[in-house]
């Protein structure tokens, strides 16, 4: 049982007012911590840590700033292990996938920011009698928001190209998922990070969250999370004009056009939809199937599906663990129930039976992997996000109809579409409203590419240049020639 502090000014402490919340393992429904539970108190100690350790690390060139990324990458690295048990137990999610995902990727956050950081150079408009060269400085002290489905691997994706730029931090993380944060933290205590410069702050998001918007020093927020949720996000701040990343939810198409090799693209369908037990933004919910060859995919899809290992996360076979908590387990279960009452058929899973559990059965928050067929394209299940392990199945006779079932959605984050003729595949791609569209692959990232989504998947992007720029203010310096005789 751990006990779980803020990061404050370089040192761990408690809520001001002494107040905890519970974290739950919800693969075994053990409480494994507490954390603080703070209000804008807290909030305010951390600016003020925040605001007195500007000047110290922006006066440090961006090299200096690019070693300590470095630095902390390889310390992270070394504590690969520790990093994917500790996500483990506090998501549910399999160890290899943490393992190979989580803490992988959190560590090449922080090299691939570093290295990035390095090749910048300056931006120059000559003119005839002048040259404009731009100038970068830090925004100052910024809000990073983050959600419970991929804790350090999206919290570092911020704090990254926060720090390389000059700015000091305020962070929260989700309330479920709180335990790599304060690793984090931990790891920076053992580095030496000047204090101050990296704030931790756990808790509510309507309480703590709401005080991190709130606070007029706070100039910028990087925020990850539902769409509802930047909904209030955006109301917030956009009249205090702080500048503003919204990475929201999605409802991702996975797109079989019929001349798509069958098994990448069953194998492709399968891990968009189920990796993470689907809680993944980019996860392919809706599978859109031209007609032609409908029968022979759902019958491959659904017999893979089937052989997806569900069972105790830190099982080394295991390939799906359990659901976030059981509150979303009884989210996802409504949405079965729903697409039944909808007119849907269950092609396989819907329950929470599973084989090859070795620990607790029956209590975790667990639930089989579920495919649902025969549903409208506009039905709640196929339209709504449930971020879960239930897809809906969808046929379509042309593209230009796969089109207007793609684009029906609300949301416009990713897809990926599957299909032998890459020509077709790109000028298919180029019609979908989405930020993010992958032929033949799925989850493939390239750091340096634009990362966000469109419609109701939110504002700007992140990713290399995007997050350099998020993270720092410009300033246009135009220098006159001088009259030379
Ligand atoms: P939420 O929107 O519920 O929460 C995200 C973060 O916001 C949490 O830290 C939460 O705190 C906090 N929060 C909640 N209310 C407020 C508030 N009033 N003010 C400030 N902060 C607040 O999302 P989930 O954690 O449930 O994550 C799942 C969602 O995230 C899905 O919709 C998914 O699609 C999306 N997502 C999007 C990604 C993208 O890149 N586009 C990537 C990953 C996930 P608390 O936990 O305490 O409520």
């Amino acid at each position: 049982m751990l006990d779980i502090q803020n990061f404050i000014d370089g040192s761990f402490t408690q809520a001001i007012d002494g107040e905890s919340i519970d974290d739950f393992n919800p693969a075994t429904a053990q409480c494994i911590a507490t954390i603080p539970r703070s209000q804008s108190a807290d909030v305010e100690l951390a600016v003020s840590a925040a605001q007195s350790a500007q000047p110290g690390w922006t006066a440090l060139t961006l090299e200096q700033r690019a070693v300590w990324l470095d630095r902390i990458a390889d310390a992270l690295e070394e504590k690969t292990e520790h990093i994917a048990r500790t996500e483990s137990i506090d998501t549910g999610k399999p160890i290899a996938l943490a393992r190979k995902v989580d803490a992988a990727r959190s560590v090449s956050n922080f090299r691939f920011f570093a290295s990035f950081g390095r090749q910048q150079t300056e931006m120059t408009f000559e003119m005839e009698d002048a040259m404009n060269y731009v100038h970068r400085s830090p925004i100052g002290t910024v809000g990073l928001i983050t959600p419970w489905n991929l804790p350090l691997y999206l919290l570092t994706w911020k704090v990254a190209p926060a720090l390389l730029m000059g700015n000091t931090i305020i962070a929260k993380p989700s309330e479920i998922t709180p335990l790599t944060a304060h690793l984090l933290a931990e790891t920076f205590l053992e580095l030496g990070l000047p204090k101050g410069v990296f704030n931790l702050v756990h808790g509510l998001g309507p309480e703590v969250g709401q005080a991190i918007l709130e606070h007029p020093k706070i100039k910028a927020i990087s925020f990850t999370g539902g769409t509802e949720t930047g909904r209030i996000v955006a109301r917030t701040a956009a009249p205090m004009f702080k500048k503003l990343s919204l990475e929201l939810g999605g409802k991702n198409a996975t797109i079989i056009l019929k001349d798509a090799e069958l098994e990448n693209a069953v194998e492709g369908a399968v891990r968009a939809a189920f990796t993470n037990s689907g809680q993944v933004c980019l996860c392919g919910s809706r599978i859109f199937i031209d007609e032609s060859i409908a029968e022979q995919f759902t019958h491959k899809f659904v017999e893979k599906v089937n052989s997806i290992q569900i069972g105790d996360p830190m099982d080394e076979d295991t390939m799906m663990g359990s659901v976030i908590s059981p509150e979303h387990l009884l989210k996802v279960e409504s949405y079965i129930e729903l697409a039944v009452e909808e007119g849907g058929t269950l092609l396989t899973g819907g329950t929470r039976e599973m084989t090859g559990f070795t620990g607790p059965q029956g209590i975790g928050a667990f639930l089989r992997p579920t495919v649902v067929g025969g549903l409208s394209h506009t039905s709640r299940c196929a339209t709504e996000e449930i971020f879960g392990p239930m897809v809906t199945l969808h046929t379509f006779t042309t593209e230009t109809e796969a089109l207007e079932m793609v684009n029906t959605s609300e949301y416009g984050l990713a897809g990926s579409v599957w299909t032998n003729d890459l020509e077709r595949g790109r000028a298919f791609s180029e019609k979908i409203d989405s930020g993010i569209i992958w032929i033949n692959t799925w989850l493939h990232r390239d750091l340096r590419t634009p990362f966000g989504g469109v419609k109701n998947s939110g504002i700007g992007r992140e990713g290399g240049q995007w997050s350099l720029e998020f993270f720092s203010e410009m300033t246009n310096i135009c220098v006159k020639n001088q009259e030379t005789v």
